[in-house]
C-alpha cells in the first residue's frame, strides 16, 4: 500500500512550526485561562528550534526526523509539555524504526506509541483534560482507519478530525492533571492548551499527507 516517507515527516514539522506560530497567542490565551500562559510561547521556541536543525540537514527516515523532534522538544520547550511530546515524538521514532516508508499500520502503531508515551510519563486518563483528550481518539480513529484499510492521508485526516472534536471535548471538564488542576470548578468552560496544541499538529501531520 502506500507509505509515507522522510519529506512527510519534515514537511509535518514545518506546517507544525508554521501553525503553532500562528496560534501561539491563542494557545497562550487558552493557558492563561487555566495555567501559566506561557504554552503557545513553549510549543513556538521548540518548533523554531526544530526548524533551525532542519536547516543544519534533513535526516533520511521518518524515524530520525521524529527523533530529532523529540530531541529539541525535550530541550527546547521545558514545563509539562517538552517532556511529554518530547516522549511521544521518541517512542514514535522508536516504532518507525529505519523504515524508509510509513504504512497505514506502522503509522497507527506510531501514534498509539507516541500516545502511550504521553500516558507513561504523565498518567492521564480520558476525561482528565489534558492532551491525552486528543490524542486517545486520534489514535482510536487512526486504528479504526487502518483496519478498513484507509490509507495514510485518510487515516491521519480522520485522526486529526478526532483530535479536533477531543480538544473541543475538554472544555466542560474539570482538570485533574497539571496547572488547570489547581483550580477545580474554575477550569469549568474552558480548551486544555495542550489539547488543542495537539489537535493543530495532528492536522499539520494530516495536511503534509494531502500534499
Ligand atoms: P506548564 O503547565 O508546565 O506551564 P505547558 O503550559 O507548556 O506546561 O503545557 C500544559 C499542557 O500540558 C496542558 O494543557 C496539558 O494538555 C498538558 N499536561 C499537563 N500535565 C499533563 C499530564 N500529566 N498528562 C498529559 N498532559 C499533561
Ligand atoms: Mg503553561
Ligand atoms: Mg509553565
Amino acid at each position: 500500500g502506500q507509505t509515507l516517507d522522510a519529506s512527510w515527516a519534515i514537511d509535518w514539522l514545518r506546517r507544525s512550526a508554521a501553525v503553532i506560530a500562528e496560534n501561539r497567542m491563542m494557545l497562550i490565551e487558552l493557558d492563561r485561562k487555566i495555567g501559566d500562559g506561557d504554552h503557545g510561547e513553549n510549543m513556538d521556541r521548540g518548533f523554531q528550534a526544530i526548524l533551525l536543525k532542519l536547516d543544519e540537514g534533513e535526516p533520511e527516515t521518518p524515524g530520525a526526523v521524529f527523533k530529532l523532534a523529540a530531541m529539541t522538544l525535550m530541550s527546547k520547550v521545558g514545563g509539562a509539555a517538552g517532556p511529554l511530546y518530547g516522549t511521544a515524538f521518541l517512542r514514535a521514532a522508536t516504532a518507525a524504526g529505519e523504515q524508509r516508508g510509513l504504512d497505514s499500520e506502522l503509522l497507527a502503531a506510531a501514534l498509539a506509541a507516541a500516545r502511550d508515551g504521553v500516558v507513561a510519563r504523565g498518567k492521564a486518563a480520558v476525561g482528565e483534560k489534558t492532551m491525552i483528550d486528543a490524542w486517545t481518539p486520534a489514535v482510536d480513529a487512526a486504528a479504526a482507519a487502518a483496519a478498513r484499510g484507509a490509507g495514510p492521508a485518510e487515516l491521519l485526516d480522520a485522526a486529526a478530525s478526532a483530535a479536533r472534536a477531543g480538544a473541543v471535548s475538554t472544555e466542560p471538564l474539570i482538570a485533574r492533571k497539571g496547572r488547570a488542576s489547581y483550580l477545580g470548578e474554575r477550569a469549568i468552560g474552558h480548551r486544555d492548551p495542550g489539547a488543542e496544541s495537539s489537535a493543530l499538529l495532528l492536522r499539520a501531520a494530516a495536511e503534509a499527507a494531502a500534499a
